[in-house]
């Protein structure tokens, strides 16, 4: 054998080698998407989630929602909506207390069915208002701006 055969043999030898390290190194997951920038990743699976999903798909993890008041006393403060039922009124016992002569004991709620928040009125005096309409019970979409007394909130989800 001439020694011009055995380095051809060394280095094609060490060629394969680093090739298997770097096709080793890439990892062993070559399966798991990595989410782009501006894509929802679900909190629960860390699975690339599509925009059109209220909830995952895979798992059934849905972002929490919340409000984000922006007239009124609770202004520049956010509500995250983590209970089944979260309500307003003016007295306490209520999730939001507002302080507001407008505001009935017990005016508002939202409920979590499934992955939607439904917000109705409770028989209040002056009623409740999204986006400028006044509604007996909405299904929350997000950017609806709701409105009791002098207080408004936006509704918002991750
Ligand atoms: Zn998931």
């Amino acid at each position: 054998m001439t020694a011009g055969a055995l380095v051809g043999i060394i280095v094609g030898v060490a060629i394969f080698l680093l090739f298997c390290i770097w096709f080793l190194g890439r990892g062993g997951t070559p399966s798991t998407p990595k989410p782009k920038a501006g894509q929802r990743v679900c909190g629960g699976c860390q699975r690339v989630m599509l925009p059109a999903w209220t909830k995952c798909l895979f798992c059934g993890w849905a972002p929490a929602a919340r409000l984000e008041f922006i007239l009124g006393p609770m202004a520049n403060q956010v509500l995250v909506l983590a209970e089944e039922v979260t309500t307003i009124g003016s007295v306490a016992g209520n999730t939001v207390v507002l302080a507001d002569p407008a505001v009935s004991r017990k005016h508002a709620g939202i409920r979590k069915v499934e992955s939607n928040y439904e917000l109705a009125d409770f028989g209040s005096t002056n009623g409740v208002y999204v986006n400028g309409q006044k509604v007996p019970k909405k299904t929350l979409e997000p950017g609806d701006i709701i409105r009791v007394g002098n207080t408004e909130a936006v509704f918002k989800r991750e």
